[in-house]
């Protein structure tokens, strides 16, 4: 049953019946918990989009793995132009939800583990990829949410995952058994994965010969037995506990989510393990999910700045501003720095090259730069916005001093700004801006921004690897002679 709707993803992630601690007490019904259901809607937007006819044929696609129409939030890439599409779906869900919509991180996980399992298979005779295939064509025919599970805890960062004092900051192999493993370990930075069907796990960093036990790489669903979800706490986020009627959320509908999982010896089937020891092929899976990863944020992270970029610009025409000179400079600047990660998003993209397992990769070199710029960018865009939007982003009354009889002539009297503009509008202007760079909004759009895919230094890292210094200098020396 491809291409599910929203509604029909929602029932379908109600019927896992996952549990999770929410702020201290063990929750059930979790879609219907108001910390969790914006985020739940922000995922069944992923859906309805494929169903919608301005986006249908953005968001559909044809399967490699099955002939079948599936949902591109599944889709192996087939072509520089299935990249450019991917990034352009985001940016759209950006625009559309004003959040993380949480689906990305499955569809960069599942192309990596494709090709480096086929990779895996041709250098040691293992049979993950045929494996993999069948799990993910299934996924695909279902249209199921996966999250991609990757940071580990790491405890003492100076130490390798064999020398930590307690080996399980490492998501780890603890017994081997004739028809699967058990691990035990954590995974941080969950996104999306109580809004989730199935994980992929995956090990976080390169290992040695002597760390078999942390090179592993398998998938479950979400509700198997063992695995435990403590859920992420966003600034303000209680205020999604007000209902309904209350703006202070900021974002009135979506938002996003992360959890912390643990996974307290998990039995992980045979058939659901795509690498088990073949510790060289670690480090490849994490610079290939990163490197997709990277490029997503050239979507997603743009699609919130569009929304950031228009709040920012209907605030200033509310204030009455819109055509101070130095107000529309910002407003371009904003735009600038928006479109930057964008043409870098695509560009990583555009020059995508085939693996040998067929899907498609991007280019690593530009799929780093775009995330390094979006370790910076989003920042300044916040900036930008604050400094527009004016210190009532951070002392606003609340909401329901609008329902005060008391109060309610003082705040429509004393913060009317423009003519014409209702001072009820205003401030959910303002509040959707505070949402963004200081609120619930600013863990995807700024804390994510930041570290998700990789700190900076990671991308530096990859930057300096992949920025052929020396074949610059041999132009050079070219150029002048210089033996
Ligand atoms: Fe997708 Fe962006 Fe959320 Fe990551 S942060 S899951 S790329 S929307
Ligand atoms: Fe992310």
């Amino acid at each position: 049953m491809a291409l599910k709707k929203g509604e029909e993803y929602i029932a379908s992630l109600k019927s896992l019946g996952l549990e999770a601690n929410v702020m201290g007490k063990r929750e059930q019904d979790l879609p219907e918990h108001p910390l969790i259901s914006p985020s739940v809607r922000a995922v069944a937007a992923t859906f309805d989009c494929a169903h919608r006819d301005e986006t249908r044929s953005l968001f559909r696609t044809c399967s490699s793995l099955n002939g079948e129409e599936i949902n591109r939030f599944t889709h192996l890439h087939q072509s520089a132009e299935d990249l450019v599409k991917k990034v352009m779906m985001q940016r759209h869900c950006g625009n559309l939800t004003g959040c993380c919509f949480q689906r990305c991180v499955g569809l960069d996980a599942a192309n990596a583990v494709f090709s480096v399992t086929y990779e895996c298979d041709q250098e040691h005779g293992t049979n993950y990829h045929p494996r993999f295939r069948k799990y993910w064509s299934r996924i695909q025919q279902e249209d199921l949410v996966v999250d991609g599970a990757m940071t580990d805890p790491k405890g003492d960062r100076a130490k390798r995952p064999k020398d930590q004092s307690d080996p399980d900051l490492f998501l780890r192999v603890v017994e081997r058994k004739r028809d699967g493993v058990v691990v035990r370990g954590a995974k941080l930075h969950q996104t999306g994965m109580v809004n989730s069907h199935e994980m992929i796990v995956m090990p976080t960093t390169n290992l040695t010969l002597e760390e078999k036990d942390w090179a592993i790489c398998f998938a479950l669903p979400t509700n198997t037995r063992g695995v435990k979800y403590i859920y992420g706490r966003q600034a303000s986020d209680t205020r999604k506990l007000e209902g309904l009627g209350s703006f202070d959320a900021g974002n009135p509908t979506f938002g996003g989510q992360e959890v912390m999982a643990v996974f307290e010896d998990v039995f992980v089937p045979e058939e659901r393990i795509f690498l088990n020891g073949e510790v060289g092929l670690s480090g490849r899976l994490v610079e290939r999910f990163a490197a997709y990863h990277r490029q997503s944020y050239g979507g997603c992270k743009v699609g919130v700045g569009d929304v950031l970029i228009g709040a920012t610009a209907l605030i200033a025409r509310m204030n009455g501003v819109e055509h101070a000179f130095h107000i529309r400079d910002k407003i371009v600047e904003m735009i600038h720095l928006n479109e930057t990660m964008f043409a870098c998003g695509i560009a990583c993209s555009a020059l995508g090259h085939p693996t040998k397992a067929g899907n498609y990769e991007v280019d690593l070199l530009l799929a780093n730069v775009c995330k390094l710029n979006v370790t910076r960018f989003p920042f300044e865009l916040a900036r930008l916005a604050t400094d527009i939007a004016g210190g009532l982003i951070g002392t606003l009354p609340s909401s329901k001093e609008m329902e005060d009889p008391v109060t309610e002539p003082y705040i429509k009297k004393y913060l009317a700004a423009a003519q014409g503009v209702a001072v009820v509008d205003r401030i959910k202007v303002l509040r959707l801006i505070e949402n963004l760079v200081a609120g619930a909004g600013a863990v995807a759009y700024l804390i994510e921004s930041m570290h998700g895919a990789g700190s900076p230094m990671a991308q530096r890292i990859m930057i300096g690897r992949q920025g052929e210094i020396e074949a610059k200098i041999n132009r050079v020396k070219g150029l002048l002679n210089i033996s």
